[in-house]
């Protein structure tokens, strides 16, 4: 594989249903697409799904184009690789930035995967051919909204729910879904929201009591001794997400005893070979694995479902249908869960073909290396 061309696209699409999370309500979602093509002419697609603002992390959609295009791009363009490793090596001197370099994973390895004829699973070492999808609500107006969600999940077949919480949102709601549906698989998700304090820990020690799967991220991404502390403390199982961006910090995870399950994102830890080396790292330190998410459009969604594919992926991985939260997918077929669960593609690389006349048609922004400049949509259309 020889890197000849690449373009990059900012696309917009609205969520069927807004989402709020402990930091912030979105109504929409804009990630940028890459498309590599080689020197025979064969093309890979990849997803940057940063959060347009630094609530989750600290990278946005506008960072992640500025070290795309200034960085990523000189860096990959004119690259020649056997192997996705050989390609990603291209930018590994570029620090963090781990979303936008996770797009351009992405596109890489779904090359490798359609230049090879072999479905992205299975160049991901994948040994399943469905996997079971998790969906994830986010903070609603009002309890009785959230039941209502929670009950229109569980009537499409989801076998687990997550809830967002947050202070103020966090004990009560949980035991009015906890009393609705005593069997369900529910998990909850506070994105770091919680400060190390004696409120926060009377928070968890009651949420203990509800029989919950894990308590995803309580506290802030670097509270690692905080997090083993209130693990040692609690029956319930600890997930961390936003706290593992890299190797290094699973290592200190599973040292400290700071959690016992890991939420894997691709976008987080900055793309398939990293999260591919963490499951393996994982598993055998006997740490069981799920996928998370990012809204990702269908790009970034097929290439989770793939990597989800792989043997310590034991917990229901968010990637739910797309149907749950866009009206139509850039891919097609889109993704689609049947009760609670999604089979992975055989075809060669993400397997599902990606709509590129209706993503050049609708995004914001283009870059394009073989013309070598930017098209900002906006401004020239002004
Ligand atoms: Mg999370």
């Amino acid at each position: 594989m020889k890197i000849a061309r690449i373009r990059l696209f900012t696309l917009r699409q609205a969520l069927r249903h807004s989402f709020e999370t402990s930091s912030h309500r979105k109504s929409g979602i804009e990630h940028v697409l890459v498309e590599v093509t080689d020197a025979d002419g064969r093309t890979g697609w990849g997803e940057i799904a940063s959060p347009s603002d630094p609530y989750f992390g600290a990278e946005t959609t506008a960072t992640a184009w500025e070290i795309a295009t200034r960085y990523l791009v000189p860096a990959l363009l004119g690259a020649e690789g056997d192997e996705p490793s050989d390609l990603e090596r291209t930018w590994a001197r570029v620090r963090g930035h781990e979303f936008a370099k996770a797009g351009f994973s992405g596109a890489v390895w779904d090359l490798y995967a359609r230049a090879n004829g072999i479905a992205l699973a299975t160049a991901l070492g994948g040994t399943r051919d469905e996997v079971v999808a998790g969906v994830s609500l986010g903070i609603e107006p009002s309890i009785d909204e959230l039941l209502a969600q929670v009950q229109l999940q569980r009537d499409a077949g989801y076998p687990r729910v997550k809830l967002k919480i947050a202070p103020g949102w966090d004990v009560e709601p949980v035991r009015a879904v906890r009393a609705a549906h005593p069997d369900l698989d529910l998990h909850v998700d506070a994105n770091g929201a919680y400060p190390d304090d004696d409120e926060a820990a009377a928070v968890f020690a009651r949420l203990d009591r509800e029989g919950l799967t894990m308590i995803e991220q309580p506290y802030a991404p670097r509270e690692l001794v905080a997090h083993a502390e209130l693990q040692a403390r609690l029956d319930t199982d600890v997930c961390l997400d936003e706290s593992v961006v890299a190797l290094g910090d699973l290592r200190a995870m599973i040292r400290l005893r700071a959690a016992r399950i890991l939420n894997i994102k691709v976008s987080r830890m900055g793309g398939l070979q990293v999260a591919k080396n963490a499951h393996d790292l994982a598993l055998d330190a006997g740490i069981p694995v799920w996928c998370g998410g990012m809204h990702e459009f269908g790009v970034g969604r097929a290439a989770n479902v793939a990597l989800s594919a792989l043997p310590g992926f034991l917990l229901p991985s968010d990637v739910s249908g797309s149907d749950k939260y866009y009206e139509s997918d850039i891919i097609e077929p889109p993704v689609v869960a049947a009760s609670g669960r999604v089979r992975v593609p055989t075809a060669p690389g993400i397997g599902h073909r990606v709509r590129v006349a209706r993503i050049e048609h609708e995004a914001s922004r283009v870059f394009d290396s073989a013309a070598a400049g930017v098209r900002d949509a906006a401004l020239s259309a002004g």
